[in-house]
């Protein structure tokens, strides 16, 4: 095990009815809110009502900024910051998924710092502070609502970058299962696979004697998987929206990364077909991060074994290391596939046109100082290439 500190501020208020409470909560951290939203989705859910009325019960100050699109946008950022300090606003509220709370918390930092928001994530230069956060979450995917980061597309650059710091992690989220009902099933698989793929970007590692964090990531992959089918079934099911979402929180929150090497290659390569084809991230992921698996299991074939046994289920009978690991990903797939979610490129209607020029943006392959991708293997833009082309 490495060396770690650790530490995660978030306060999770988790339950039915829980939203309602807002006001309360926020009352001794605000005077002036920004309540942040994304297009529309907490309008028709009856969110946004509930939302408005604890705001005014508990007399706290508010103005408004919704608009958010999946893939959230700069300008809107900009916007957000523009606004924020016109209004003098302290504190910001989001009300979404990781879309709205990573435009919620690029706000913060912006309201608190001189210059181009952007900076930051071209730089990942430290800030000088941010306003406080905090978020009601509509859609357990992202783990936004207790992690350190936000990723922002700068829609003229056709880059989607990500920044993080302690800083930016809300101080409190509301986490009320019943609010997931209204998901569609497109949106459940997409979240299902999120954070799936956030738990496996920390437990594929090459860092010895993990056991125990090894063993929360095998038990939260499996309680995703198990639940997500019974929310296939039954999108009403407030046990398995429970799990889901508990299990989508503790995905990303920190604790499952502690004392290991972490890869995130995955995450980087996805991250340029969102930017350039404006795909959702969590439907990207369910093509990437398979045929990432497939690249890289023979450097540390052990841990694609443990994964096979542990979290898919496949036999020892198959004695042979490379079948084991192959059949773990295969299962991997056939779940993805159960979830209705896309497996190729070509689901995504995405050809090889830019497979070349994705690859070299995702290591910034141009800028002369080539950013290795990865942890299990360290993956130059010709590896990231190939990896496209074997998810064709
Ligand atoms: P999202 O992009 O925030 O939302 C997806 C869609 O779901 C939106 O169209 C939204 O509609 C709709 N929606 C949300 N709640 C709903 C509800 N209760 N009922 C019906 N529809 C609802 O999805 P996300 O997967 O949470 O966030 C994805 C973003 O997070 C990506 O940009 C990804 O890169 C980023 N991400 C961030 C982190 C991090 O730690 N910061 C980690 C991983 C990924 P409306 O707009 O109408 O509300
Ligand atoms: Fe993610």
């Amino acid at each position: 095990m490495l060396n770690f500190d650790y530490e995660n501020k978030t306060r999770i208020i988790f339950g039915e009815d829980t939203h309602k409470t807002v006001g309360e909560v926020l009352k001794p951290h605000a005077s002036k809110v920004l309540l942040h939203y994304g297009g529309g989705s907490i309008k028709s859910t009856g969110v946004y009502d509930d939302v408005i009325n604890s705001l005014k019960a508990n007399n706290i100050d508010f103005v408004e900024l919704g608009g958010v699109k999946p893939n959230p946008r700069l300008s809107l950022v900009n916007e957000g910051i523009k606004l924020c300090i016109e209004e003098n606003v302290d504190f910001i509220l989001a009300v979404g998924g990781g879309s709205v709370i990573d435009s919620a918390k690029t706000i913060a930092l912006g309201a608190k710092n001189e210059g181009d928001v952007w900076d930051f994530f071209l730089t990942n230069k430290d800030n000088n502070g941010a306003l406080p956060t905090s978020t009601i979450l509509t859609i357990p995917a992202a783990g936004s609502e207790a992690s350190s980061g936000a990723v922002i597309t700068n829609e003229d650059k056709e880059l989607k970058l990500s920044y993080g710091r302690e800083n930016l992690r809300p101080i409190f989220s509301i986490i009320n299962p019943k609010i997931y009902f209204t998901l569609p099933a497109n949106q459940i698989a997409n979240g299902v696979c999120d954070m799936m793929i956030h738990i496996m970007e920390r437990y594929f590692t090459n860092t010895k004697n993990t056991e125990l964090i090894d063993g929360l990531c095998e038990s939260t992959l499996k309680t995703i998987m198990k639940n997500a089918l019974i929310l296939k079934e039954d999108n009403k099911n407030y046990e398995a929206w429970s799990e889901i979402a508990l299990a989508g929180t503790i995905a990303h929150n920190g604790l499952l990364g502690i004392g290991r090497e972490q890869d995130w290659a995955s995450h980087n390569i996805e991250h340029e077909l969102s930017a350039i084809y404006d795909v959702a991230h969590g439907a990207g992921l369910a093509v990437v991060t398979p045929a990432w698996m497939t690249y890289v299991y023979k450097t540390n074939v052990d841990m694609f074994v443990q994964f096979a046994i542990n979290v898919m289920g496949v036999d020892v009978a198959y004695r042979d290391s490379d079948k084991i690991a192959l059949e773990g990903i295969k299962r991997l797939k056939n779940f993805f596939r159960e979830m209705e979610l896309p497996l190729r490129l070509e689901d995504l209607n995405i050809d090889d046109n830019k497979l070349e020029l994705m690859a070299k943006k995702a290591t910034n392959f141009e800028s002369g100082k080539e950013n290795l991708l990865g942890g299990v293997k360290k993956l130059n833009w010709e590896d990231v290439f190939a990896i496209y082309k074997l998810a064709l």
